[in-house]
């Protein structure tokens, strides 16, 4: 005889929910106390990882920054469809947490309806449609298109830069209204994941379909786009749910009840989460069951509901935690690239040489990759290469009878020449400190560390050149700082950056290595000529005149070293030929500075006009596609 039960709470799957919920919240919070965190929301995204997945076959190459761990996690949802149940939507999901939590709400205040009939079932096409949308721009944009609308990356990222709000407040808005008032209306009406689970439940015409669209391209010679099969296994997906709202063969596990057992009470029907009607069924069919197993837990009668009769309660809560398992071991252990390129015959490529690389911290999503790809292009010998964003690695396929592994690391190398400021006035002499520097190969490393010295006063500029350890060059007043502090401020362990909702704070790791060290010194004017190219251009028929009819007007121009202000020289330029007298326009670096001459024709104009000229507050630029356009003049001369 069947006995009474107590336990009314379904402990396995509250910890399940909360333990995501409560590492979604560290992940919020900790970058609060440490700087240098940055919090990936979508590092385990199965849905990004389904994306990401379906634009490595269409395309070749993954979406955006995924990487391996979240195609596992999508092929772990997948597998845990066909072999178990919707085991994702029910322990793992954070909007179907939060939104069974807003729909409980509602209940209470009792403002919570079930949709029904040809409404529930026509509604489930907004899924679907979301589903193809979501997938065809993803794989045509390498970007997760998602991340514009996507509720949950919203509000995880503050509503970050990929998101657009005009489609994330909407989507935020009616998931919250919608799922509030209707019984799960974002897992049954708007999930796009819900639609990819609902598919893999529809496994069987889904595979079939597959089939017919490579038999036919086949046939046709790639005629039909893979865009037609997504959009066929969509409309398909969505036709066989509104028609049957039934499983058919997947998932194996489902709700089975007693009758013998069961006395017809009905609470199971009502503490469903997704409103299935199981005390007038034998088996839960329902396409929306997620076997959360909250209808087992809450039914008053022992054994009236079971798993297919003979599996225990907590078997789907322990299966997700195993399959989450698995998916990050094996996805942690093998890699797939981010792209592959390959740009030389087969039989060069069979012959070629491996070389890889680890943390190269700007490897780190598909754009970083497709630069390197094009740059490593350039480089001649180079065959190929292959990116992998999780660990930052490349792998770089080439002629080792035209470049040797050095030459390979030297392209790969990307030096930074920063110039900083000029020597306070008086100091005409520059000392120039040349060191090697362990750990700074990556151009991360090389930003943090311009950073770094960047902050120390008596620092003008610094580059860094290949070798290893990387060659550095690093120009100072050495009344100000001596090499000794430059090597100290090298060796700290953390720099603090921006202030404060942009300050960061990053730890460091350089080491110098003095083993190379040498100190040299070097004029103001020798310094800029290292930083910039003096410039030296004419105009206005400059070569009618003669010497005799030409004056010079020059004055210091200290902005001319401004890193901030170069792109602004070629306005000026364009500016100051507005003044048909002038025919050059020149600046000379002297060791008292940069220096502007402008050459003019004496009887054409006058230095107080030209002194005018460039002190005029709007800068008259003529662009090369004919137009003339006033811009803020910058400079101060
Ligand atoms: S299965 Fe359990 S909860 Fe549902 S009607 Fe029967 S006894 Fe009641
Ligand atoms: S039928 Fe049971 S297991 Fe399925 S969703 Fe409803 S409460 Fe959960």
């Amino acid at each position: 005889m069947a006995s009474k039960k107590r336990d009314r709470i379904n402990y396995l799957r509250g910890i399940l929910q909360w333990t995501i919920l409560v590492l979604l919240v560290y992940m919020l919070v900790r970058p609060l106390a440490d700087k240098s965190y940055f919090a990936d929301f979508e590092a385990n995204c199965p849905f990004g990882g389904m994306q990401a997945l379906m634009s490595y076959l269409s395309a070749g190459s993954l979406a955006c920054s995924m990487t391996t761990v979240q195609i596992g996690l999508g092929l772990a949802l997948l597998a845990g469809v066909l072999l178990f149940a919707k085991l994702f939507c029910s322990y793992i999901c954070p909007i179907g947490t939060f939104t069974e939590w807003l729909a409980t709400l509602g209940r209470r205040l009792k403002v919570h309806i079930t949709l029904k009939g040809f409404v529930d079932r026509d509604l489930r096409i907004l899924k679907y449609a979301l589903l193809f949308f979501t997938v065809y721009f993803s794989v045509t944009s390498s970007e997760l298109f998602c991340r514009t609308f996507d509720p949950y990356f919203a509000v995880v990222s503050g509503f970050g830069t990929d998101v657009v709000l005009w489609y994330a407040i909407p989507a935020l808005l009616l998931t919250v209204v919608g799922s509030f008032f209707i019984r799960q209306f974002w897992c049954k009406y708007i999930c796009p994941l819900g639609a990819i689970t609902n598919i893999a439940v529809y496994a069987l015409p889904v595979a079939a379909l597959a089939l017919i669209w490579v038999i036919l391209n086949k046939l046709m010679g790639d005629a039909i786009h893979w865009s037609w099969l997504l959009g066929a296994i969509c409309l398909t997906g969505f036709i066989l749910e509104a028609t049957t709202l039934r499983f058919l063969i997947f998932p194996p596990l489902r709700i089975v009840r007693n009758a013998k057992i069961c006395t017809g009470c009905k609470i199971c029907d009502k503490k469903c989460p997704m409103a299935i009607n199981i005390s007038s069924v034998d088996k839960v069919q329902d396409i929306d069951c997620h076997l959360c197993t909250d209808c087992i837990v809450k039914c008053p009668e022992a054994g009236a509901l079971t798993i297919n009769r003979r599996w225990p309660k907590w078997l789907p809560a322990l299966l997700t935690v195993v399959l989450i398992a698995l998916a990050l071991l094996i996805s942690n252990k093998y890699e797939i690239p981010t792209i592959t390129e390959r740009w030389a015959s087969s039989d060069e490529l069979n012959s070629a040489t491996v070389f890889e690389m680890d943390g190269l911290k700007n490897i780190k999503c598909f754009g970083s990759s497709r630069s390197f790809a094009n740059h490593m292009k350039e480089v001649p010998g180079v065959l190929g290469i292959e990116t992998f964003v999780k660990h930052h690695r490349v792998k770089v396929l080439y002629n080792n009878s035209l470049i040797d592994e050095q030459g390979v690391k030297k392209a790969i190398f990307s030096p930074v020449s920063e110039f900083f400021s000029l020597p306070v006035p008086g100091h005409t002499r520059v000392s120039v400190y040349t060191i090697g520097i362990d750990r700074c190969f990556d151009p991360n490393d090389q930003y943090y560390l311009t950073a770094l010295l960047y902050q120390q006063n008596g620092i003008l500029g610094f580059q860094t050149h290949f070798g290893e350890p990387v060659e550095a060059s690093i120009y100072f007043d050495d009344k100000v700082i001596t090499p000794e502090q430059i090597n100290k401020a090298i060796e700290q362990r953390e720099i603090v950056l921006g202030e404060g909702a942009d300050r960061i704070q990053q730890s460091l790791n350089f080491k110098v290595n003095t083993n190379q060290k040498a100190i040299d010194s070097l004029t103001v004017s020798k310094l800029l000529n290292v930083f910039y190219q003096e410039t030296d251009i004419t105009f206005n028929f400059f070569e009618k005149y003669s010497p005799g009819q030409l004056g010079v007007w020059e004055k210091t121009f200290v902005q001319a070293s401004f890193p901030e202000m170069q792109d602004w020289i070629p306005y000026l330029i364009s500016h100051t030929s507005n003044d048909d007298g002038i025919v050059r326009f020149s600046i000379v670096f002297t060791d008292a500075g940069p220096l502007l001459r402008l050459i003019f024709v004496k009887s054409m104009t006058s230095a107080e006009k030209i002194s005018k000229l460039v002190k005029e507050s709007d800068l008259q630029v003529h662009f090369p596609d004919g137009k003339t356009e006033k811009v803020k003049n910058p400079f101060r001369i």
